[in-house]
């Protein structure tokens, strides 16, 4: 069976950037399973494990924009400590969820002068060209309700 449309994949993997920095592997955890075409994956990602099949090792460097994209500026803001009250130990690093008109979003604080703490909306990958090694572990259907969930159901996806 091959990797196409609907299908469940799972796949070990080696992400690094451009300087050979790991920054995500399952090596030593358990292998990601998702479902292809539905926009689990980056773009690129699923570009590249399409028509795959078991036992298939890929390696692929992915640009930005198959990727996290590009920063956008506008995602970037400097606004005042006390937006955090009831954080005690405020730090450059930290990841927050904030509440706006396109929903959920995970914002990062990235700078902290005094009072005036920098916090950036974009993923933290962004602007980053990927390059995953990948080993296809499993090809299988998705069942109609893991379709209709979005997600993968059993091992390495939901329980519920
Ligand atoms: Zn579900």
């Amino acid at each position: 069976m091959q990797i196409e449309k609907n299908k469940v994949a799972t796949i070990e993997y080696t992400l690094k950037n451009n300087d050979g920095d790991v920054l995500d592997t399952s090596e030593g955890n358990d292998p990601m399973t998702y479902i292809q075409g539905i926009g689990n994956l980056i773009p690129g990602l699923e570009d590249a494990l399409a028509g795959k099949g078991v036992g298939d090792e890929v390696q692929v460097t992915i640009p930005p924009e198959k990727a996290y994209g590009l920063p956008d500026a506008e995602l970037v803001q400097v606004v005042e400590r006390n937006v955090f009250q009831g954080v005690d130990d405020l730090q450059v690093g930290m990841q927050f969820q904030a509440q706006s008109d396109q929903g959920t979003q995970v914002i990062w604080i990235t700078d902290i002068e005094g009072d005036q703490v920098t916090i950036d909306g974009n993923h933290p990958l962004a602007g980053e060209t990927l390059n995953f090694d990948v080993k296809v572990v499993d090809v299988r259907d998705a069942s109609a309700e893991e379709l209709d969930h979005g997600h993968v159901h059993g091992p390495g996806g939901h329980q519920h």
